[in-house]
């Protein structure tokens, strides 16, 4: 019996995941990918002989045997692109302080304890605390819950998945993270400036908004094991790809697709900017809600409930990125780093990630040189007058190029191209530039994301829109979670199987 046929709109992790695991799964898989680059937010450019990650930089998920990438590809017969465990993750560069942050949970209290003495009682607790949730979190997140639970079989699944550990943690269930510093009476203290940052980048939020379950799962996280990516983590989708192709996928990249459409058979069209139509059995949409919508027929589009239509006209954050090229002659010793500081820059957040090329990694840059990547977030509102579009972005390089300058990172201000929320918007097709999916608000996450399954039959989503969480590890959650529902196989039951 022939298997269904499926289309996969949009080759981030999230498409490329689900497409890749249907196909292995003998599914008649076909993906439209509208850039000329495999993804997305964690694809990358090239500037002969330069190579730039666009976004993503930080490999999170590969280690063994939790990782949620290493299980896709262990499932996938595939293996990991070559990549190395950092010991320090990042080094944070704050007004008053640099912090290297140490993938040893011990290592990292101990710095922590050093540099904030007067803190150091509270510190010692609430990172025991992190790092018990954590375990207990990464316990649950290994049975790949899928949230928000609809069908009895998602609750069946979560409960399955608890353990006692967790049950201590509940309490916190409606609580911020704020309300667990402050339980631990860090709030307001600089300890709670570097919680800040880190949520920020984790969650696009602050320890405020931030839930506290996730906020503790979200600081454990880096000490659960990160990497460094040669080349840059576009290397995993193009081998997500690749399996994809192995498993007898079609994987078409420059194919925007411009509507979908309902079938009197129930089956669906896809029609692509130069109107070629495809047709299958099911619609996987691994593009923003806020893109993905509109793709719709009006007669459809009814069909979404009003928790659809509001989080479509939700805006999120954009990104200002900067790219750069340099010959450091003393070059840091970490290749990761996040600047924090006080006051607003304007149109621009008080934080910027650095992400600087491996020494070694000729991929990137030729023997000598190296390249890096800076991104922060902005709000897309500030870019929307386009007469002054062109002076912001030159007034965002030069502010940034500065921190970076104060920080003692390499940069050469001559060699940096700027990457302003309509560059996004052109290459990831990103509406107004919008990336890293919602902020991981309360209103965002546990209970209220959106589902990865929609209100119309055979349609399905993945993505930063869905699963809670934005990272290359989440939109695979809400990959895997796509996978599952259209073959009613269960992916930890076929990892047992292996
Ligand atoms: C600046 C930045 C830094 C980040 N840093 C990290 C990090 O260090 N580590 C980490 O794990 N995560 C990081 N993230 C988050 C991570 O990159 C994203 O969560 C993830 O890559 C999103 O994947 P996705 O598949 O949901 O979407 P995308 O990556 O956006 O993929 C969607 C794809 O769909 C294509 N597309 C859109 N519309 C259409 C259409 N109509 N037809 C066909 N194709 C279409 C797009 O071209 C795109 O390739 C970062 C994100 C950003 C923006």
């Amino acid at each position: 019996m022939n298997q269904p046929s499926v289309i996969v709109i949009g080759g981030g992790f999230g498409g490329l995941t689900t497409a890749a695991l249907l196909a292995r799964h003998h599914y008649d898989v076909t993906l439209f990918e509208a850039s000329n680059e495999w993804g997305g937010c964690a694809g990358k450019f090239t500037h002969k002989p330069y190579l730039f990650p666009v976004g993503a930089t930080l490999g999170l998920g590969l280690q063994q045997p939790d990782g949620i990438h290493y299980r896709v590809f262990n499932q996938l017969g595939e293996p990991l692109p070559k990549h190395e465990s950092l010991e320090t993750i990042m080094q944070v560069h704050a007004p008053s302080f640099t912090l290297p942050l140490y993938s040893s949970r011990e290592k990292h209290i101990d710095t922590l304890c050093r540099l904030f003495p007067s803190s150091a009682a509270g510190i010692r607790s609430l990172y025991r605390y992190i790092f018990q949730v954590g375990e207990e979190m990464r316990k649950l997140i290994h049975h790949l819950p899928v949230l928000p639970m609809q069908k009895p079989a998602d609750f069946i699944r979560s409960v399955r998945a608890l353990r006692p550990g967790i049950l201590g943690a509940v309490r916190w269930l409606a609580a911020s993270t704020e309300d667990v510093l402050r339980h631990f009476r860090l709030q307001d203290t600089e300890v709670h400036q570097y919680i800040d940052g880190q949520l920020l980048d984790s969650l696009q939020t602050s320890s405020r908004h931030a839930p506290a379950l996730l906020g503790l799962y979200a600081l454990d996280l880096y000490h659960q094991g990160a990497s460094y990516v040669y080349g840059g983590l576009y290397r995993m989708a193009e081998q997500l790809k690749k399996a994809g192709e192995r498993h007898g996928a079609s994987m078409q990249k420059r194919r925007r697709i411009q509507a979908v459409e309902k079938n009197d058979n129930g089956t669906w069209t896809a029609i692509d900017h130069r109107d070629r139509k495809t047709h299958a059995d099911h619609l996987v949409l691994n593009i923003p809600v806020q893109s993905a919508l509109p793709l719709f027929h009006p007669k459809e589009r009814k069909q979404f409930t009003r928790r659809w239509h509001t989080k479509s006209e939700t805006p999120i954050w954009s990104t200002f990125s900067m790219y750069g090229v340099c010959e450091p002659s003393e070059p840091p010793a970490a290749l990761f780093h996040q600047l924090l500081w006080d006051q607003k820059l304007p149109g621009i957040s008080s934080h910027l990630f650095y992400s600087l090329s491996a020494p070694d990694d000729r991929t990137r840059a030729p023997e000598g040189e190296r390249t890096f990547t800076v991104s922060t977030h902005t709000p897309p509102e500030y870019w929307e007058d386009l007469s002054l579009y062109e002076d912001r972005k030159s007034a965002a390089t030069r502010a940034l190029t500065e921190k970076i300058q104060e920080a003692g990172l390499p940069v050469q201000p001559e060699r940096v191209l700027p990457g302003a929320p309509h560059a996004w918007e052109r290459y990831i097709k990103r509406p107004r530039g919008m990336v890293g999916g919602f902020p991981q608000t309360r209103k965002h996450t546990f209970f209220h994301p959106l589902s990865h399954r929609s209100p119309l039959e055979n349609v399905w989503f993945c993505g930063d829109s869905i699963f809670p969480g934005a990272s290359t590890m989440a939109v695979t959650m809400s990959g895997i979670h796509v996978f599952e529902s259209i073959s009613g196989q269960s992916f930890a039951a076929l990892e047992r199987q292996q």
